[in-house]
Parts: structure tokens; sequence; C-alpha cells
């Protein structure tokens, strides 16, 4: 961490008007071994919302209720080159990959109903589900950041034309509204540094959390995850990520990124100033330090 500290590039996300407000310096690094002991460092209890790592939560929640082939049928697993925002889809009409926002959306309102109308108090209870699912993954109760939620679902025009557009396509076959509402709250649940470390050796570990020994997803839910991050994970700097660092992750315009190791350990870093991707500029450093220093490149062949 020490190399990297002295970086102040970047700048924190603007477009949600609360994370404008965090402060700008917050750096933790924490790591989560097999046996499920954490190692920490730096701003280890600040809380941070989730943002995009959500998504490869809520993407395995759907494949474990309605398996690969129903989910693959509305979401591609193509690499989009594009930010993480665009309005993009390939030729059926599917958003190209669960990882960008398009793909996140129609991910979460797959946990709904499938009817055009959706009471209040479904959407609290299908966010009941993730809740309780994100918090097993990280083995303690995750809880929700209500004014980061309200910002970003009172400014959200972007994401709103995204899922408008959706609808418009005949594909997202729920409420837009609820839709999109689910997709807020899942990215506005907080957590720490060492909350994405657990997650992250969930995944490492074949969907079995280290720190409780629970089987939280299916080895097969766990190894789309890291196929997906591996090649989607990363906003469009995928390509240089996998080059250089080579970990399967998932940033957050929250500043957090989740990297795993197969079958090793879970990285999580927060550092909220963002490169021109989204990605977290001393993060993305940390991260590329860590697997220089420690060998942790998956095709590390030395
Ligand atoms: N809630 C954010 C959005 O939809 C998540 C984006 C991100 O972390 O990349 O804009």
């Amino acid at each position: 961490m020490a190399t990297c500290a002295g970086d102040t590039s970047g700048e924190v996300a603007g477009y949600i008007p609360e994370l404008a407000a965090v402060d700008p310096d917050g750096y933790a690094l924490a790591l989560c071994v097999h046996d499920g002991h954490v190692y920490a460092q730096g701003d280890t209890d600040t809380a941070f919302t989730i943002q995009s790592i959500s998504k490869p939560l809520t993407y395995a929640l759907v494949l474990s209720r309605l398996g690969t082939a129903a989910t693959d049928a509305k979401i591609g697993v193509e690499p989009s080159g594009e930010a993480f925002n665009e309005v993009s889809v390939d030729e059926r009409r599917r958003p190209r990959n669960p990882m960008i926002n398009a793909g996140a959306i129609l991910t979460a309102s797959m946990l709904l109903p499938p009817v055009k109308s959706v009471d209040p108090g479904t959407v609290d209870r299908v966010f009941g589900d993730i809740v309780e699912f994100y918090s097993a993954c990280a083995g303690r109760r995750l809880a929700l950041d209500e004014s980061v939620y309200r910002s970003e679902a009172t400014t959200g025009s972007r994401n709103r034309a995204i899922a408008y557009m959706l609808d418009s396509f005949g594909v997202l076959d729920t409420s837009v509204e609820a839709a999109l509402d689910l997709y807020y709250r899942q990215c506005s649940l907080t957590v720490t540094a060492a909350d994405l470390a657990a997650i992250g050796a969930t995944i490492a570990d074949g969907g079995v959390n280290p720190r409780t020994g629970r089987q939280v997803m299916s080895h097969e839910v766990a190894q789309r995850l890291l196929s997906v991050m591996t090649t989607c994970g990363m906003y469009d700097g995928a390509g240089d990520w996998v080059t250089s660092v080579g970990l399967p992750a998932k940033s957050g315009v929250g500043g957090g990124i989740m990297a795993v190791l197969p079958g090793q350990l879970g990285i999580g870093v927060y550092s909220p100033r963002l490169d021109q991707h989204g990605n977290s500029v001393r993060g993305v450093q940390t991260c590329r330090e860590l697997s220089t220093n420690l060998g942790l490149h998956m095709f590390n062949v030395a």
C-alpha cells in the first residue's frame, strides 16, 4: 500500500450526488485466505457502497434460481468494450453481459414476478433475498445506505433510460420502476474492504464461505462468475487489467475492487478516486503491485 498511497489522481464519482461527498483519501486493503483469516490494512472500518460489485452477486442469485440456460437466453457473456452505462445490446437484443448496467438491471429484474405491476411489498421481499444472499457471501449482515440509495434513485436518468429501452425491446418482463428500484438498492448496500475480501474468497472457494463454512452458491455458479468477471469485470479497462493483474475482478464506482485468485484467496481494496473507466486508481495499482510481488497472476508460468 505504501507505494500507492501518495497517488491522488482521479476523481470520486460525481454523477451520484451522495458519492461526491465521500472522503476522497480513504484507503483500505484486505485479503481473505482459504481458512477464512482476514489480513487488513488502512481504513478498514470505512464502509462504502458496493455499487457495481453487486452485479456478479445478483447474477449468481439469478443463475442459482433460474439456471444457466434461462439466464443466457436473456443476458450475454461477451465483453462490450464500451463504458459501463452504455446502452449496449447484441443482435438478439440481449444486454452483452451482466457486468454493464443494462445487463445488471435486467438481471435484477429477473428476480421479480413477470408482471408489469409489482407492489412495493414484493420489491421489499425480493430485496430481502438479495440482502440475505450478499450477507451469506460476506459472512455478516450487510446494511443499506439510505442516502446513497435515495440520491441515485432520484438522479439516475441514465439507468432509467437504459431500463425503458430494454422494456421497449420487450425483454424486461416486469415493472421497469420496480427493477430500477431493486437495482439502486442492491448498489447501495454497504461493505468494507474486508467484506469484499470475504466475498471474493467465497467465490474463490467454489461458493463456500471460508468464514462460515456455508455453501452459498454452487461450484458451477462460482465458476461462471469467475469467467464473466475475467472478461467483463473491469468495465472497458478489462483487457488491460487481465494483462497486468491477471485476476478475475469487479470494481464499483463507490471505489471498491474485489479480486479473486481462484482456489486461493479474495482481495478487497477501497480508494474512491476513479480513473476514466470508473475503476479505483489506487485500487488498480494496489492489485497490480500485489499480483506482481506475490506472483498472483492466474496465468503465472514462472
Ligand atoms: N449504481 C451505479 C450506476 O448504476 C453503479 C455503477 C458502477 O459501480 O459501475 O451507475
